[in-house]
């Protein structure tokens, strides 16, 4: 049962050239979108954004590029650690980790929950293995290495949510959270469906990146180039995408959130 979501900024970056963003201006403004659930089976936090040692040791567990160009706001309290910590939980309450994938600004709070374990489809878990050049980029394995505990999920399809295809093999959490396959960003990317009550939210990670995509007859095309830039299989992608749209213009009721836009992460601040 999840008695409540807290919503946490877990990472602040201000790339240059905001329209490659979805975002209006020079600099663009993103926050790393993570979810903090109390459940009945602890505390379960879905992705991670940035952690203790990617601040402490930026160079070491992110590399040269991104320490120096990734425009990361430096400031420790935005890891998922502390505010857990300051909302009066302990990092050990943490017992689940759900990542949508595992690119470098959503797995870095892994290793801040040693004893937590981290569920992730497997096809995700395979491509940080894969040390091609995009993939060194995207993926640092000083973030993942120490990890002992790692459940990875070979999606078997079958079932549906909505008209999406739901992993059959993940039950732990019985029908009230669901991880949702929206491939094409990464190899194994992931949307989590959670259940509160009887109200549904979706969310995305980098399948999008401003709630203004949510409607099909936005046209972004900086942004575009980005998400093709970045993105594993691009028509996978855009087909995810899609889906996403439909479900957003057919169920107005369900909240759908991405991981980086400040605009969607604002409606939760009082
Ligand atoms: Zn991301």
């Amino acid at each position: 049962m999840i008695h409540k979501i807290h919503h946490l900024n877990c990472g602040s970056f201000c790339p240059y050239c905001a329209p490659l963003f979805g975002q209006r201006g020079f600099k663009a403004k993103l926050v790393c979108h993570c979810l903090l659930l109390e459940t009945n089976q602890g505390l379960v936090l879905v992705d991670t954004g940035l952690g203790m040692q990617d601040y402490l040791h930026t160079q070491k567990r992110l590399g040269t590029i991104i320490s120096k160009f990734g425009t990361i706001k430096n400031d420790i309290n935005l890891t998922a650690i502390a505010q857990i910590q300051k909302l009066g939980f302990k990092p050990s309450d943490v017992k689940h980790i759900l990542v949508t994938h595992l690119d470098f600004d959503h797995a870095g709070g892994i290793s801040d929950f040693p004893q937590a374990m981290v569920h992730v489809l497997s096809s995700e878990f395979n491509a940080t293995q894969n040390f091609n050049y995009k993939n060194k980029i995207r993926y640092k394995s000083e973030q993942l290495k120490q990890h002992r505990y790692w459940n990875f999920i070979e999606p078997e399809f079958g079932e549906s949510w909505y008209h999406f295809s739901k992993v059959q093999n993940f039950k732990i959490f019985q029908d009230e959270i669901l991880m949702i396959p929206l491939l094409g960003h990464s190899e194994g990317h992931c949307g989590i469906a959670i259940q509160q009550k009887a109200h549904w939210l979706l969310f995305c990670g980098d399948a999008y990146y401003s709630h203004q995509q949510l409607n099909p007859k936005t046209q972004l095309p900086a942004l575009e180039m980005t998400e093709r830039l970045f993105a594993h299989d691009n028509l996978q992608r855009i087909q995810s995408l899609k889906q996403i749209q439909l479900l957003a213009q057919n169920h107005p009721e369900i909240e759908i959130i991405c991981a980086h836009d400040p605009i969607e992460f604002g409606r939760y601040q009082s």
